[in-house]
């Protein structure tokens, strides 16, 4: 195959290969970021009602010691209140009364902390009920997002599969030596190996070609690359069609 033909096959895999970059970099980093951060979304309310849920269950446990407290308080006051009239002196029996009175103000502290732990408990419940319509909201976004977003990656896996095929297909009839040199290049040279001559500029880093260079280019005999970003040199009316 004549150089110039070459030149036209490693442009149109060029442009094949841009593309492929395009759809990998989709694949292999935009969507999977566009998973993570719904996912990061979705686990950031998971964290918060299972905080709440966890405030509820302590706050539960308390309630349940103040229960006790209180019921053991208010059994103490019923012993106590049945020892008064069994006593002989007046002594014992203000001394009795007095019991009475202090264990009288203990249980208005337990009743009242018991009031306290009950609303805490009425608040958290409400907040966490909340929490859990907004938390199935988002996890149902979340699944359906995600199953979204996989669709899309087959449909470019499909895609990239096509534009591999017709790579394939391109890439037989070019020279192997020449086809493992732009392979290297494009490597090397962030996916831009192959490059136009414009207006006696290079297309890639605009260095002025002297007229000698051009000439040199025009012949195709062998590849040309540019002096400065050493990418192959082409004329684009030689082979763009
Ligand atoms: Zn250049």
């Amino acid at each position: 195959m004549l150089l110039k033909e070459e030149l036209s096959k490693l442009v149109q895999l060029q442009k094949i290969d841009s593309q492929l970059k395009k759809l990998k970099d989709d694949i292999e980093i935009n969507k999977p970021a566009q998973i993570e951060h719904l996912k990061k979304d979705f686990e950031e309310i998971k964290s918060q009602f299972g905080i709440s849920e966890a405030k509820l269950k302590e706050s539960t446990l308390k309630k349940k010691d103040n229960e006790l407290t209180l019921a053991s308080k208010e059994a103490s006051l019923l012993k106590t209140q049945s020892q008064l009239y069994q006593l002989k002196t007046n002594k014992e029996y203000q001394a009795k009364l007095n019991e009475i009175a202090s264990i009288k103000s203990d249980i208005s502290v337990a009743e009242e902390e018991l009031l306290i732990k009950l609303e805490e408990i009425d608040d958290i419940k409400s907040k966490a009920e909340v929490e859990k319509i907004k938390l199935s909201e988002k996890e149902k976004t979340f699944r359906e997002e995600e199953i979204k977003i996989q669709d899309q990656i087959k449909i470019i896996e499909a895609e990239i599969g096509k534009f591999k095929t017709n790579r394939d297909f391109i890439k037989e009839n070019i020279d192997k030596k020449i086809l493992a040199n732009y392979e290297n290049m494009l490597e090397i040279r962030h996916g831009l190996a192959v490059v136009p001559v414009v207006n006696y500029n290079c297309g890639a880093c605009y260095l002025k070609l002297t007229h000698q260079k051009i000439n040199e280019i025009k012949m195709y005999e062998h590849l040309v690359l540019c002096d400065s970003c050493v990418r192959i040199f082409y004329i684009p009316e030689d082979i763009d069609k």
